[in-house]
């Protein structure tokens, strides 16, 4: 079935590779054999699962969707796929993104853009949503009828919330450093989480930004989310960042007397009325079941963005720096010196938008820049996490606010826009999340009435709070 829904949705973009149907084949029928035979099997033995093409994966292509890495093949598993693996996941393939994981929209891919599963015309035909949970889930079987405009995926795991949607897997791995697994999942009508930083290794990811990156999880309930969490989290001793979360020995809380935090500084320019209103109603469904909600402010917030702006490029540039066509990456036929094949190596493995952070990044990390640009944007990152902080000890438990300024752009909306707004406009609810290393649970709440498209809140915790966002999220659902 996962093959048949995967040739359906050919025209919308989201595999880089797919496995061979065979082997796909041959791993299903050991899959029904053990489920047949054995006891106390891993609750995803058997179930299909895409990987981000930012992922390792032995023996398959991983190209983070750049000409840079168009012929990788790693001889390891990153540890997530290997955990995957171990536990009887069928991997499914590998899935589109934008290059290197740069960007907000699943549209800057060297395979071309990721077009969004809802309105694509898709949506009827392969459609095995549970229509109760989503209620207007007709409106969303419609054609946009534009054919030559569409809606786009989000990014810049957009492949992972393609293959979800459209039912060809049961969930999905991607990875998160200013949102990119929750912006195309909630624009999927996904639930996603975007784990505490140091909860999952990153062995095997191939970095984007090293201090913010994290593997992510999409699948279509929370139950689903926790049982793929369940299975790849926990300490990598190839990750010494990963870490064993703190004991705790009450349980999570449930939503009556929970202390939920509405920052008043998440409403910014642009965010669209369906987008004010969705998150405002979710705020009153959990006041009237018992919750008490109240306005908190997180100052710094405005500044977020910007100080990402200088961390993210400035650990891009060097993370970059390995890809010179000798030790990894493309190799051209240019042969007029070493430092000419480097350049040449790295103008045609290289899109704009990765080429354009490399220069800012060594920009900001000249010695006579350092300190006024990274120096800075570190400790305006200490007073973004020291904002959380600040909340969490004022008694708040979990905070609510929206995921994305609105929902799913058209392409040729989108495209108007420079990669630098894009990812301001768009990250804005969810890269503090990353700045500060804190999980956060993105939940659909129900269609568009005016373009019958998925809108979603976000819960954001305390680190290892993953829990109590899966018990409020559930609730939700
Ligand atoms: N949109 C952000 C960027 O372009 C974050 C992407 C991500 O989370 N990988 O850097």
């Amino acid at each position: 079935r996962s093959l048949e829904i995967c040739d359906q949705i050919t025209d919308l973009n989201a595999f880089t590779s797919l496995r061979k149907s065979d082997d796909l084949k041959a791993e299903a029928k050991k899959a029904t054999r053990r489920w047949r035979q054995v006891e106390n099997k891993s609750p995803i033995d058997g179930m299909t699962i895409a990987v981000k093409d930012n992922f390792c994966w032995v023996g398959h292509p991983t190209t983070c969707g750049s000409r840079m890495l168009q012929d990788f093949v790693p001889t390891y598993n990153a540890t997530v796929v290997q955990k995957l693996v171990n536990a009887g996941a069928i991997i499914l393939g590998k899935t589109n993104m934008d290059e290197f994981g740069m960007g907000s929209g699943g549209t800057d891919s060297i395979f071309g853009p990721t077009k969004n599963w809802w309105r694509s015309g898709l949506a009827y035909e392969v459609s095995n949503w549970n229509d109760e949970r989503l209620p207007g889930i007709e409106t969303g079987r419609v054609d946009s009828g534009a054919t030559d405009d569409w809606f786009i995926s989000g990014g810049s795991s957009g492949g992972s919330a393609v293959a979800v949607a459209s039912g060809a897997c049961f969930a999905s791995l991607g990875s998160d450093t200013g949102g990119s697994v929750r912006i195309p999942g909630a624009w999927h009508g996904l639930v996603t989480l975007k784990p505490t930083y140091g909860s999952l290794s990153r062995h095997g990811l191939i970095p984007l930004v090293n201090s913010m990156d994290v593997p992510g999880v999409m699948a279509k309930s929370v139950e689903d989310v926790q049982l793929v969490f369940g299975v790849i989290r926990g300490v990598d001793p190839m990750d010494s960042t990963t870490v064993i979360p703190p004991f705790k020995d009450e349980p999570p809380k449930s939503v009556e007397g929970l202390k939920i935090g509405i920052p008043q500084e998440y409403h910014c320019d642009g965010m669209s009325e369906e987008v004010l209103q969705t998150w405002s109603d979710v705020a009153d469904v959990l006041e009237n079941a018992g919750a008490q909600v109240k306005q908190v402010s997180l100052p710094h917030t405005p500044y977020s963005i910007v100080c990402y702006s200088v961390l993210n490029p400035s650990e891009v540039s060097s993370n970059m720096a390995r890809y010179d066509g000798l030790e990894y990456g493309l190799r051209t036929e240019q042969n007029r010196s070493t430092e000419a094949l480097f350049a040449e190596n790295r103008h045609l493995g290289f899109n704009e938008v990765v080429r354009g952070r490399i220069l800012s990044g060594n920009y900001f990390l000249l010695k006579e820049n350092y300190q006024e640009f990274f120096g800075q944007a570190l400790k305006v990152r200490r007073l973004v996490q020291r904002d959380f902080v600040n909340v969490w000890s004022d008694d708040v438990d979990l905070l609510l606010t929206p995921v994305t300024l609105t929902t799913s752009p058209t392409f040729r909306e989108f495209s108007s826009l420079d990669n630098r707004t894009q990812t301001t406009k768009q990250d804005h609810c969810t890269q503090p999340a990353n700045l500060a290393g804190l999980p956060a649970l993105t939940i659909p709440v129900k269609l568009s009435e005016s373009s019958s498209l998925p809108l979603s809140v976000q819960l954001i915790g305390p680190r290892f709070s993953e829990d109590t966002l899966f018990n409020l999220g559930t609730w939700l659902e």
